[in-house]
């Protein structure tokens, strides 16, 4: 008997991370749908810059529209659902927090709902986000670390996160949240201050007399490459039972060692070029951020081989060759 190709539903699959994880979801033989709030208008550059973007089928939905997202999971009954769309930046947040809200907790909401009424087994993954934590100082955070969001785009994650826990419970749902520490590549949007960053050094040793503005430089992210964790999204949903990980590098360090090291990899020293601007402080900033992989190792047997180096490489190879 030949056996049907699995089937995974990537809200968000126009993102940094939907683009990546369709691509490892395809090699893996599923059968990719994809949402966009908008499938005919929207641009969809990372899974073209993949080359994939016909082999998978795309529909409109909103997410936080019970309709909306109830018609999508019952046409295509998916194995597996990967939620990955909503308002994704912090700054943005503070601007916008009614959607930060409504796309991200509503969103989580409507899609735990939905799965809750459709008579279907169906996995899910949820993006949760390192942000939850707050400060974590010297203590890298780790599964059972409480939380303390310190913006819009934090507490509406942290909702997110009890609203899983809470369906995973009441309802037997197979549901988890992956709590990503900050992942970047080269198809990460140009709001991101990485890729500000990787451009404006590109642009600069290419001749250009712009100044890189930034905010807080003292801030410590940690921060990995996002091909590698799509892989850990997947293998959350491939367990026994469903649980909540924390998926990051172990490695901590400040945005004046990302500016420093990617201004050196184009041979320039970055305080000539850098210049802080309070305009772009945020109302309130986590210093430090630091995360424990150890559980991702022990029961999904992944770590990160990409550092914050490699991904600084990674990029930087990426936007010279588009120069
Ligand atoms: P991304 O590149 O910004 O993609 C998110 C997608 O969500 C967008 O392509 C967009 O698709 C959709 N979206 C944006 N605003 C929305 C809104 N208001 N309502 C509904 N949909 C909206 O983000 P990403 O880096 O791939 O991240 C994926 C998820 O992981 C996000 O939930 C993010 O918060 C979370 N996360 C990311 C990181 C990271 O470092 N990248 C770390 C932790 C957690 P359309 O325009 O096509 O609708």
């Amino acid at each position: 008997m030949i056996k049907s190709r699995r089937r995974a539903l990537i809200c968000g699959i126009g993102g940094q991370d939907g683009a990546y994880l369709a691509k490892l979801l395809l090699e893996k033989n599923y059968e990719v749908m994809g949402t966009s709030r908008d499938a005919e208008g929207s641009s969809f550059n990372g899974l073209i810059h993949l080359g994939i973007q016909n082999q998978v089928q795309i529909v409109s939905m909103s997410i936080d529209d019970m309709g909306s997202v109830l018609s999508v999971i019952k046409s295509f009954l998916p194995d597996e659902i990967y939620n990955l769309a909503a308002q994704s930046s912090v700054s943005l947040s503070f601007d916008k927090p009614f959607e930060a809200m409504q796309s991200i907790a509503m969103g989580t909401l409507c899609m735990l709902e939905a799965i809750r009424f459709i008579d279907h087994p169906i996995r899910y993954y949820s993006a949760g986000t390192s942000e939850c934590f707050g400060e974590t100082d010297s203590i890298p955070a780790t599964e059972i670390t409480s939380f303390n969001p310190k913006s819009p785009y934090a507490v509406a994650k942290v909702t997110s996160h009890y609203l899983v826990a809470n369906y995973r419970e009441a309802y037997k749902i197979y549901a988890c949240t992956g709590i990503l520490f900050n992942h970047e590549s080269s198809i990460r949007p140009d709001r991101y201050v990485t890729k500000k960053i990787i451009k404006a050094a590109c642009k600069i040793s290419a001749g250009s007399k712009d100044k890189l503005y930034l905010g807080n430089i003292d801030i410590a992210r940690d921060w990995g490459s996002a091909e590698e964790y799509v892989e850990a999204m997947w293998l959350m949903l491939q367990q026994p039972f469903p649980e909540d990980f924390i998926i990051c590098t172990g490695e901590t360090n400040t945005l004046q060692d990302f500016v420093s090291t990617a201004f050196k990899a184009v041979n320039l020293n970055w305080v000539e070029h850098v210049v802080t601007d309070p305009a772009l402080l945020r109302p309130t900033e986590i210093m430090v951020s630091r995360g424990d992989p150890a559980k991702a190792l022990e029961r999904l047997g992944w770590h990160a081989k990409c550092k914050m180096r490699d991904v600084i490489d990674l990029m930087i190879k990426a936007q010279q060759s588009v120069r």
